[in-house]
């Protein structure tokens, strides 16, 4: 477990949390968040379609005009154009400059807390932006079409295993394994502890939907959600999966209640909220490790009790 440095320049960061904060590298990753945010609308209209994420150009789905690079600038271009096609003036749905929006703000907070606050490796922080950019093409196809396509969940498990090997200090950080090493070998551990996140996060998913489907005699849950989970849990480790697991419904119960009341669909997705719960949870992951932390220790208290 790595010393979080809280001391720099003099300046204890614990008690000015933003003089942490450097502007100039914070604006840097907006606009890398623009310009990804960018290519993950590309994402989100094509693989649906199954269609070809490079080639051809951006075009206009209404008059298949090809984008020009000057009206293809993340948020500008939509608010020159005043969300219209300049060819044929369709309308651009909105979803464009708020996916290039959402995604520069993700990265900014990303970065300020795992470089500037928490100081961790650019590695940890690569694997939080690649997850981040997956749920956030998740969250819109899902919004849109109530599925998670499987091109990023068959993608994002094998690159999960992948990113556990080469960046041990993902599943290290979160103190997964400081207490106890299953080989002696750290990559190994770190391999067994992304596997042991999938298989929390999805297995959860997974007895929810067996359950909601015997309560409620109808498919509660898509199997797109456990395979999901599955890729969460392979990044986060299962500490934070099972705290994404009981964040999720509270994000959802707020969004259920009014969308029960005004709209006839009782179909729901889920993918948003687990999105959003891993965001948190992410961001929050010394507080909700912590939690989990007690509770393992109440359980071994309990536990050791019986037997003594
Ligand atoms: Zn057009």
């Amino acid at each position: 477990m790595k010393q979080l440095p809280f001391c720099k320049g003099g300046v204890d960061i614990r008690k000015n949390f933003l003089d942490a904060a450097d502007p100039s590298l914070l604006f840097l990753f907006f606009v890398v968040g623009l310009i990804t945010g960018s290519f993950l609308n590309v994402c989100i209209y094509r693989i649906p379609k199954k269609k070809s994420l490079v080639s051809p150009r951006s075009f206009c789905p209404n008059c298949n005009t090809p984008i020009r690079w000057y009206d293809n600038v993340p948020v500008l271009s939509y608010v020159v154009l005043r969300g219209c096609c300049r060819t044929c003036k369709a309308k651009i749905p909105i979803r464009y400059p708020l996916v290039e929006l959402l995604t520069g703000y993700v990265f900014v907070h990303l970065c300020y807390v795992f470089i500037q606050y928490r100081h961790e490796s650019a590695c940890i922080f690569i694997c939080y932006l690649a997850l981040c950019s997956a749920l956030i093409i998740s969250t819109f196809v899902d919004l849109e079409l109530l599925v998670i396509p499987n091109e990023v969940t068959f993608i994002g498990i094998p690159v999960a295993l992948v990113l556990s090997v080469i960046c041990p200090g993902l599943h290290d950080a979160q103190n997964t394994l400081r207490n106890f090493s299953l080989t002696g070998i750290c990559r190994l551990d770190t391999l067994i502890a992304s596997m042991i996140g999938m298989l929390a996060g999805g297995g959860l998913i997974f007895l929810c939907s067996i359950l909601g489907k015997w309560v409620l005699k109808k498919d509660a849950m898509g199997f797109g959600d456990v395979k999901l989970m599955g890729m969460i849990g392979g990044i986060t480790g299962w500490k934070l999966a099972v705290s994404i697991f009981f964040v999720a419904p509270f994000f959802g119960l707020l969004m259920a209640i009014p969308v029960l009341l005004f709209k006839k669909s009782q179909l729901i997705p889920y993918g948003p909220f687990l999105s959003l719960a891993t965001l948190v949870c992410i961001l929050m992951q010394d507080y909700f490790i912590g939690l989990v932390n007690v509770y393992v220790q109440l359980f071994v208290v309990l536990f050791s009790g019986f037997h003594s």
